[in-house]
């Protein structure tokens, strides 16, 4: 089975003949950007660039997909966010359109022709031509409450789902609209699956607002996005998992406050899980028998792709990321483990 076969049957918890090892979120390092001769912030805004850092995820580092998007502001900016992209030592960062919520905000009818989405598409589309009979081409959107966020600023559209939540559902219901558009022209251009990351942490958002105001949204992307979805939250998602679960999203990429045998509990036997390796603690600064040891026991837990909780520190070697795969690929190819 090649990589691409594997990552895309474990996103169902289907049979294959070792665990997958991948990231729904950006696996760059600064010393991997020196290896491949493409830095941030070019990554972010020259198509040929991006799927160029994109492909090492694979080439160089082993991982069973690749995915583009190393920032969460690329449809942001093509809504009107102003974002400033960062440097080689930093992720980007930007600005909300609004100030209130009560101000208006029209999503531009051209968005997905502005840089912001125009440079992504076409990275997945050369990544497609170069890389995708071989591994799997992940996309990425965020979904309307972060969308939330970055148009109307955290503080302002959190206090509005406290004071107002009808006028935060009624700009949920447009800013998805971006979010589906977003997915369906990344599908088009090859994305054999997609991240769908949603800030909704356990620290901004309580168990209650995501039954409330995002399962039903979720689980509407998992119905009219025509292509595998990997959800991705940040930080301790405990108190949430068993509501993903009934979603009917495919996978969900966890992060390492949860402990794996706990996610796997919570997630049931249908949801697939990805993650769960702690980037600080492992992937950042673990030696090589830490990381097989995580490995190990995150394989043992039934974690189907093996991978970092979250986007990757830049400081991180990613001689880790390599020692990574390799565990997981040697791990679990073990007949004992089936
Ligand atoms: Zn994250």
């Amino acid at each position: 089975m090649k990589p691409r076969d594997i990552f895309l049957t474990k996103l169902h918890r289907g049979a294959a003949p070792r665990a997958a090892v991948g990231s729904a979120t950006s696996i760059v390092t600064t010393d991997l950007m020196d290896k491949i001769g493409v830095t941030f912030p070019d990554a972010h805004l020259d198509p040929e660039k991006m799927a160029l850092l994109a492909a090492a995820g694979h080439t160089e580092l082993g991982f069973d997909n690749v995915m583009p998007l190393f920032s969460v502001w690329h449809e942001s900016a093509a809504l009107g966010c102003r974002v400033d992209w960062g440097h080689r030592g930093r992720m980007p960062d930007g600005h909300s359109v609004c100030t209130s919520i009560d101000d208006p905000f029209q999503v531009p009818d051209q968005f997905l022709k502005e840089p912001g989405c125009a440079v992504p598409l076409k990275a997945l589309q050369l990544l497609k031509k170069e890389v995708g009979s071989e591994a799997a081409v992940v996309g990425k959107v965020f979904g309307p409450w972060t969308l939330g966020y970055h148009v109307f600023g955290v503080e302002e559209f959190l206090v509005a789902s406290l004071l107002e939540p009808d006028k935060v559902k009624h700009h949920m219901r447009r800013l998805l609209e971006v979010t589906v558009a977003f997915a369906e022209a990344q599908i088009e251009q090859g994305a054999d699956a997609i991240t769908l990351a949603d800030h909704c942490t356990r620290d901004l958002c309580s168990p209650e607002t995501y039954r409330d105001f995002l399962a039903e949204i979720h689980q509407e992307l998992h119905e009219r996005i025509r292509c595998p979805l990997i959800l991705h939250i940040c930080g301790d998602t405990s108190d949430r998992i068993e509501y993903i679960r009934k979603t009917g999203l495919e996978c969900f990429h966890f992060d390492s406050k949860v402990p794996a045998a706990e996610a796997r509990r919570l997630a049931g036997e249908k949801l697939a899980l990805m993650g769960g390796t702690g980037n600080i603690s492992i992937i950042r600064n673990g030696t090589p028998e830490m990381i097989e040891k995580d490995v190990a026991e995150n394989l043992r837990v039934g974690i189907d792709i093996i991978g970092p909780e979250c986007a990757v520190p830049l400081d991180a070697p990613y001689e880790n990321l390599k020692t990574l795969a390799r565990a997981a690929k040697k791990l679990s190819g073990k007949p004992s483990c089936f």
